[in-house]
């Protein structure tokens, strides 16, 4: 650098205006996101408030110098791998949006699955009490009793901070049929027996490579991985079931791609019957049903 440099007041910089910080944050994104411009809309529309028309319609505007700092400081997390949801605080689930936060796993599209054979399940009945246990951010429940008014559920989670997470999701979307309660899968219930039991339980083996890719390395392990090759809260969960289900009663539980005939057999072998597996939009199976007999 020259003396002359240091004489020189460089003039300020116009400010930029709402495309080129958009353009100027997808590129910072481009490296780390596989959709950085989305990324970058979503982490602005987040902080400023502006809708999608808004940013078309005011794309040569100015933007705010604290806008601006707030957004670089949320790309600069999510160029190191931060997922959306957790900057956010913010996920949509079954139409639902529902606050998360890295005590819980960020809800999946697959998960849907899950809540679309629940209420399948619960048609028919009357008054269904269904149990979901490990329900983290309140998704599956939340799910289920928006869409089945005449259901009663019982939400349960070992962890405190997740269930106090999934009752403000319940508050906010003022769902007053699900109870919370903490424990580790059924050892915190009482004798009570349910209709259906569902649950997204941690079904990934701490060896798979893939934990150490992408958004799965911000998430809770304890919500994501299980002893036993993945098997061991899928094992804890059948093994126990026919002790908290009604005679004729349902269980449904999500599982990996590859657990789908485990599932089933261990279901078997505790005298389930009209055992399936459904396929997710992968076309992977992913959620695996059976029914206790009535005797
Ligand atoms: N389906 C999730 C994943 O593959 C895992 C969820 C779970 O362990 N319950 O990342």
């Amino acid at each position: 650098m020259s003396w002359l440099t240091w004489l020189i007041k460089p003039e300020p910089l116009p400010p930029a205006n709402l495309s080129e910080q958009l353009k100027h944050w997808s590129s910072l994104l481009e490296p780390s996101s596989e959709s950085p411009r989305l990324d970058a809309e979503i982490l602005l529309k987040h902080v400023s408030g502006l809708s999608d028309t808004q940013l078309i319609v005011f794309d040569k505007e100015p933007l705010e110098k604290g806008i601006i700092k707030r957004v670089d400081d949320l790309v600069a997390a999510r160029s190191h791998g931060s997922p959306i949801a957790y900057l956010t605080g913010w996920r949509e689930f079954y139409s639902l949006n529902l606050k998360i936060n890295q005590h819980v796993l960020i809800p999946r599209p697959e998960t849907e699955l899950l809540v679309d054979t629940a209420l399948s399940l619960i048609q028919s009945m009357t008054s269904p009490r269904i149990l979901d246990m490990g329900t983290g951010s309140g998704a599956i429940a939340l799910a289920i009793a928006s869409n089945a008014i005449h259901a009663e559920l019982l939400a349960t989670d070992v962890n405190e901070k997740a269930l106090e997470l999934a009752a403000e999701n319940a508050r906010l979307h003022h769902i007053e049929s699900i109870k919370f309660l903490n424990s580790s899968w059924y050892s915190g219930l009482a004798e009570e027996r349910f209709d259906l039991i569902v649950s997204n339980p941690p079904y990934i083996d701490p060896e798979d490579p893939h934990l150490s890719q992408g958004d799965v390395r911000f998430e809770p392990k304890q919500a994501l991985i299980a002893a036993d090759r993945g098997r061991a809260d899928i094992i804890e969960i059948t093994g126990h079931a026919t002790d908290h289900l009604k005679p004729g009663g349902w269980i449904a539980l999500e599982h990996g791609y590859d657990q789908g005939e485990f599932t089933r057999a261990l279901l078997k072998s505790r005298g389930f019957s009209g055992l399936k597996t459904l396929k997710d939009l992968n076309r992977h199976e992913r959620v695996t049903m059976g029914c206790y007999p009535q005797r």
